[in-house]
């Protein structure tokens, strides 16, 4: 039931509340319950901000996220949507820990790789593959959207594969409707 609510991280929901924290080990912080949903972004913002090929971002509600120690900096940086996104790094490391504002946003992403038990990524929506390396390999059956996952890329990339039959009628209804209206 659970991996058709787009929550299969959450296979092993017994082992939260979970840790994790920078590279340095000076910003610690504490998740109370799973995911609501864990994405691998292929864009170019989480290319630089990583310094890698993707960034991994762990969605979980501001109010289950509790910083344990240390003092993280901030860095606002402008979103393509319009809005601003507040990125929470240690000052000791460098290490990017989470973005979002926990004052201001419901949810917050933090950073996968941070997390002291390594992220499950089997059931994670990889979005932006738009813009993945070349070389890097997207699993098949996942969710997969070329840019953000609205409705437009999900029909370029549709990614109900995997999903209830009332999520697959949905997203053949919004191609159905899109192509009639375009
Ligand atoms: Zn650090
Ligand atoms: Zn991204």
């Amino acid at each position: 039931m659970l991996k058709y609510l787009g929550l299969g991280q959450m296979d092993d929901v017994a082992s939260y509340p979970r840790e994790g924290g920078c590279q340095c080990g000076a910003v610690r912080y504490e998740i109370q319950t799973p995911p609501r949903k864990v994405y691998v972004c292929h864009c170019r913002e989480c290319q630089r901000q990583s310094a890698s090929a993707f960034g991994i971002s762990v969605r979980v509600p501001s109010k289950d996220f509790r910083l344990k120690s240390g003092e993280p900096r901030r860095w606002t940086r402008a979103t393509d949507s319009g809005g601003t996104l507040t990125c929470n790094f240690c000052p000791v490391c460098g290490s990017r820990v989470w973005h979002g504002d926990l004052q201001v946003d419901d949810t917050i992403s933090v950073k996968g790789g941070s997390l002291d038990m390594p992220v499950n990524l089997s059931d994670a929506s990889h979005i932006w593959t738009s813009r993945a390396l070349r070389g890097v390999i997207i699993p098949e059956r996942t969710p997969k959207f070329l840019e953000e996952p609205d409705a437009a890329s999900r029909i370029r990339g549709c990614s109900c594969m995997g999903f209830s039959l009332s999520r697959h009628l949905h997203c053949l209804f919004q191609f159905f409707l899109l192509s009639f209206f375009a």
